[in-house]
């Protein structure tokens, strides 16, 4: 499928097929990339005329539970253009969905130190595909891609991220495509022998799973643990909302800040903060178990990742960690993409989101403008629509 003649129309601009490299001699632009530990480093040299490339998002479930996060965002690479890797090593962990034929979406690249997702060489498309959060120069986001397209947009079954950027990004509507085959979703709750429901948490290996239950009494009377949790909202009380009704939920809330921008793959993390001790079977205090291999952020933060698949599934403040552990009382961030809800990747049945206020936001903007902009209004508009309020609660 080398010749753009032999392209369904759908994918041309995803694969950024509409981009014409003109003749040489052409006035060139490097952009340079790193995951966060720095492991991973290459440049890319981008003739300017074809600036900026268009960036896809991508709902598929391979893209989310190999994240944690609602999505993939990609820049897709003119065939002519690959990575040169500067920092004198290649050093990359991959993983490689079962049946998904040689290369191309079911394999994707990422840090073994930092779990940074980094893409992918798609060789029926012979192009290279890279992960945007990997451009942290904050002139890159607007000069280099323009995020224009949605990939697999009937995968989350609630919308996901899609409901929250109605209006496409910048002003302009979104091209969306997707085909007829997804990765099989796991979406059923287990209802324990005393009728208690649990919600699977599973990164696409299933080398990290565990179960979150609803937030207990025990949880909602603790002064620690209740800030996590948010209480049956008015609107669902006043009026029949049916499953919704009168359920305690966790709080959830979109980060666009430096670290979960480029912990993500996708420009931001979804996080929905749950106490270490309600997780089953047990979490350490570690965060290692089953596949889970952490990576210090920074002097305050720690996160967890599957080492096999590369899915975000923690991120902890060491500083809240260690005042609460004594008392068992700790708070956790867990990779909200990760969670199997039947409802939909938002989880709107076991998740309150803050959509009036997502985190990081100032931050975010310096890397792309555009898109947490259009992010930020879209979950506001949502949280109206949905909450009859677009809701600011704090958090852990
Ligand atoms: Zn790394
Ligand atoms: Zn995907
Ligand atoms: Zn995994």
């Amino acid at each position: 499928m080398a010749n753009t003649s032999d392209l369904p129309a759908v994918v041309i601009p995803f694969y950024n097929r509409d981009k014409v490299i003109p003749p040489e001699p052409q006035e060139k632009q490097t952009f340079h990339a790193r995951c966060h530990c720095g492991n991973v480093e290459f440049d890319l040299t981008i003739p300017t005329a074809i600036l900026p490339l268009n960036a896809y998002i991508c709902s598929c479930s391979s893209c989310r539970y190999t994240r944690g996060a609602l999505c993939s965002l990609h820049v897709a690479l003119p065939q002519t253009i690959s990575p040169e890797w500067t920092n004198g090593r290649i050093n990359v962990s991959v993983h490689k969905s079962p049946g998904s034929g040689a290369g191309g979406h079911g394999q994707r690249l990422f840090c073994p130190t930092c779990g940074v997702r980094v893409g992918l060489f798609e060789p029926r498309m012979a192009q290279w595909v890279v992960s945007t959060s990997l451009f942290r120069d904050t002139t890159a986001g607007p000069l280099f891609w323009s995020v224009t397209c949605f990939g697999f947009y009937k995968s989350p079954r609630d919308g996901g991220l899609l409901s929250w950027l109605p209006d496409g990004v910048g002003g302009k509507p979104l091209h969306l495509g997707t085909v007829p085959y997804d990765f099989p979703p796991d979406e059923a709750l287990s209802i324990r022998p005393d009728g208690t429901e649990w919600l699977c948490v599973a990164c696409f290996c299933g080398g990290v799973a565990f179960e979150i239950p609803r937030p207990a009494e025990a949880v909602r009377g603790d002064p620690h643990m209740a800030r996590c949790v948010a209480p049956p909202l008015e609107k669902d009380n006043d009026e029949d909302k049916g499953e919704g009704k009168g359920k305690w939920k966790w709080k959830a809330y979109m980060d666009f800040g430096g670290d979960s921008w480029a912990l993500s793959g996708a420009q931001g993390m979804p996080w929905v903060q749950v106490p270490r001790a309600v997780l089953s079977p047990a979490v350490p205090t570690t965060l290692e178990f089953g596949t889970v291999k952490t990576y210090k952020v920074s002097s305050t933060l720690t996160t967890g990742f599957c080492e096999y698949c590369g899915a975000r599934v923690f991120l902890r403040d060491e500083e809240e960690g260690k005042k609460e552990a004594d008392k068992g009382t700790e708070v956790l961030n867990v990779a909200l993409g990760l969670l199997r809800a039947p409802e939909g990747a938002k989880a709107e049945d076991w998740v309150v989101w803050r959509a009036g206020r997502p985190e990081g936001v100032e931050e975010g903007k310096r890397f792309d403008g555009e898109f947490v902009d259009a992010m930020a209004e879209g979950m506001r508009r949502w949280g109206l629509d949905r909450y009859g309020e677009a809701l600011e609660f704090d958090i852990v």
